[in-house]
């Protein structure tokens, strides 16, 4: 397909890296809106550590990591890590460590061969009835563990005039019922992308649901506003919304606030996390998890083993520990706030039970 001004457009707005940055001298500096805090995001390392007050030895190696893969933050997820305190398990999501550099046997770029299942571009479908959608090139945040750390967004995610392909491949294969958006995450996507994009799977009569996977409610509450939920509201397909939380000290009031209103916005809210050695790979934090998530709204749904991916082996957990979690979350919790332990197999038709 020919490349148009509009496209390049597009392609530009989500792929071009964004300019930090919050005001160095003003720590208090709030941000007026999503966008605002979207494109002031924390991109350098240098100016992590000096807001957070952390030893500016970590700095060589961290600019080392944030080469492989960049740090991106933003503001109010900072504002929840401890200051000085480099253990702090939100700072070690997104914190670029030189255990990056290090290659052990077995972590790899595509640890779920992802290219493998992309019959259109943008596309991928693995499990029956469900395809997932590469609706975003851009995360609000990067997190050191996540298995697309190497993924070419820029080859894979379509432009607006680049998706036909994939919705005539939904609309031919009746055996879809629902699409689950992903990315990046889709919520970094403006109104009128996402909009967009929902009202062409709106039009195709055998789609039941969407889903979105996101991370944004935790880490950008703001862009849950009512323009959007009112338009999820107004759609025809039942939604339901993945939220990607690893750790209670991740919620707080603004998110509580994002959450009621997707609740009232009738979407159903599950929560998937990765299980992340020296971040919440111990029961306290795991059964903590699971009973500030019910007391948010949400359901914890999966709990993911690591996949392998390289530049991310150090947030690796043991299977004897995993077996010990497991037991010992069982012991604690009722059946509905126990999350699924889980592992994805490269080919496997559904995921795999990890215990
Ligand atoms: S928000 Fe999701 S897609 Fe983006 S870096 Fe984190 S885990 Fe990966």
């Amino acid at each position: 397909m020919q490349t148009t001004r509009e496209d390049i457009a597009y392609r530009k707005s989500h792929h071009m890296k964004k300019t930090l940055m919050i005001p160095r001298t003003n720590p208090s500096w709030q941000p007026q809106s999503w966008q605002e805090e979207l494109s002031q995001l924390i991109t350098d390392p240098r100016h992590l550590l000096e807001l957070l007050e952390l030893d500016m030895s970590l700095l060589p190696l961290a600019q080392k990591a944030h080469k492989l893969f960049p740090l991106r933050c933003t503001h109010s997820y900072l504002q929840r890590i401890e200051k000085r305190n480099p253990k702090d398990p939100l700072l070690l999501q997104i914190l670029p460590l030189g255990k990056e550099l290090e290659q052990p046997e077995g972590f790899v770029k595509d640890p779920l061969e992802e290219h493998a299942f992309t019959p259109a571009k943008g596309l991928i479908h693995k499990y029956h009835g469900r395809v997932l959608l590469m609706a975003s090139a851009q995360c609000a945040i990067n997190c050191r563990y996540c298995f697309r750390r190497h993924y070419d967004y820029i080859d894979n995610t379509p432009s607006r005039l680049q998706w036909q392909p994939a919705l005539d491949y939904i609309t031919k294969t009746e055996s879809i019922k629902e699409v689950i958006l992903s990315g990046g995450d889709p919520l970094a996507s403006a109104d009128k992308v996402l909009f967009w994009l929902l009202e062409q799977l709106e039009q195709i009569p055998h789609l039941h649901r969407l889903r979105i996977h996101t991370r944004i409610p935790l880490v950008l509450p703001k862009r849950i506003n009512t323009a959007l939920t009112d338009r999820l509201k107004q759609s025809r397909l039942q939604q339901v919304l993945v939220m990607h939380c690893n750790h209670a000290q991740e919620l707080n009031g603004e998110v509580g606030q994002a959450l009621n209103q997707l609740k009232q916005a009738d979407v159903t809210l599950l929560n998937q996390s990765v299980l992340l050695k020296d971040v919440n790979d111990n029961t306290q934090t795991l059964v903590e998890l699971s009973e500030s998530l019910f007391r948010y709204g949400v359901l914890p749904y999966y709990l993911h083993v690591l996949d392998p991916v390289s530049g991310a082996a150090h947030f690796d957990v043991k299977e004897e520990d995993i077996n010990a979690l497991h037991r010992e979350m069982l012991a604690l919790l009722p059946g509905f706030l126990m999350p699924k332990f889980v592992r994805e197999v490269p080919h496997e038709k559904s995921k795999i039970a990890a215990v």
